[in-house]
């Protein structure tokens, strides 16, 4: 009982729950020996968007897609969101291409919208403190992936998550996206060391954001592959058909032609870090066969 009161989190804490939880969407599982890949464009933006990033994704056997209806933008005069409509179309096309939809919650008052869109509910790196949030979040059956806060230390990560468990919720699934640090030569610090460390710290799985991680492209797949060495659960990647023309996120956006590349490699390293990713033929036959006969 006195290890329980070690660390100021609990529930969230291996000294509480030893073993790894595994949080089943659908017919897909998070945490543990499985790796789950999350990709998609920052912003959903129009039908044509969507469909070509996400047959795409499909191709490599992804099955989570993600894409933000109602976006933070540090800027008021900067793409907002598609809102009701963006989740709508995100629903469509995930439901197209077999895929899982993981989408933005801004604000409570759009949890019913986000709620019957979303398969993951994502809590975003400036609400990670909105702990009014967070203990409503406690009260709902779908998991929910909490970014870490940009000036958050491990402890207040692991509390936030620790207001969702404390509810009842015990789907939570940790997102590492970089800190603010002195350096503006990269949009953020990526902080690979807090992989091993919260997975040591904690039972909940921990994906790791290359993309908000570091703000820059051409440093995603190596990031991502270091991510994967440091023991993440999966990754969150940006992906876009045409990056220059993003309305959010452009410059951190993968081209298809980099994620193609990207994926070859990360399979590789999935592969030694002992995990399960999806296999691709295997899935592209499977749902082949389901869209030939629906
Ligand atoms: C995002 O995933 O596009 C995003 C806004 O993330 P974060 O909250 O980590 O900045
Ligand atoms: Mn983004």
């Amino acid at each position: 009982m006195a290890e329980l009161h070690k660390h100021t989190y609990q529930l969230a804490s291996r000294a509480h729950q030893q073993e790894d939880t595994l949080i089943a969407v659908g017919d897909q599982l998070i945490g543990g020996d499985h790796f789950t890949l999350i990709a998609g464009p920052c912003a959903v933006e129009h039908e044509k968007q969507m469909h070509q990033i996400a047959s795409m994704l499909h191709l490599h056997g992804v099955r989570f897609l993600r894409g933000g209806a109602y976006k933070p933008r540090t800027s008021p005069y900067r793409f907002q969101g598609m809102g009701l409509d963006g989740l709508k179309l995100m629903r469509d096309v995930a439901n197209t291409y077999q895929m899982y939809v993981v989408t933005e919650l801004m604000d409570f008052s759009l949890l019913d919208e986000v709620y019957a869109h979303a398969d993951i509910i994502q809590v975003g790196a400036r609400n990670m403190k909105n702990y009014h949030l967070l203990k409503q979040l406690g009260g709902i059956d779908k998991p929910v992936l909490l970014k870490r806060g940009m000036d958050a230390t491990i402890e207040e990560w692991l509390l936030a998550a620790e207001y969702i468990l404390l509810g009842g919720n015990e789907k939570v699934i940790l997102c590492e996206r970089g800190i603010r640090t002195f350096d503006t030569s990269v949009r953020n610090t990526f902080d690979i060391a807090a992989i091993p460390l919260v997975k040591s710290l904690s039972h909940l799985p921990v994906i790791a954001d290359p993309s908000q991680g570091t703000g820059n492209r051409n440093l995603v797949t190596a990031t991502s592959l270091a991510a994967v060495a440091a023991g993440a659960n999966g990754l969150m990647i940006e992906v876009h058909n045409d990056p220059e023309m993003a309305l959010s996120d452009g410059p951190q956006s993968l081209y298809p032609e980099q994620f193609n590349a990207m994926m070859g490699q990360l399979r590789a390293q999935v592969k030694l870090s002992g995990k399960i990713i999806p296999d691709r033929q295997k899935l592209r036959n499977a749902s082949q066969e389901k869209l030939t006969i629906s």
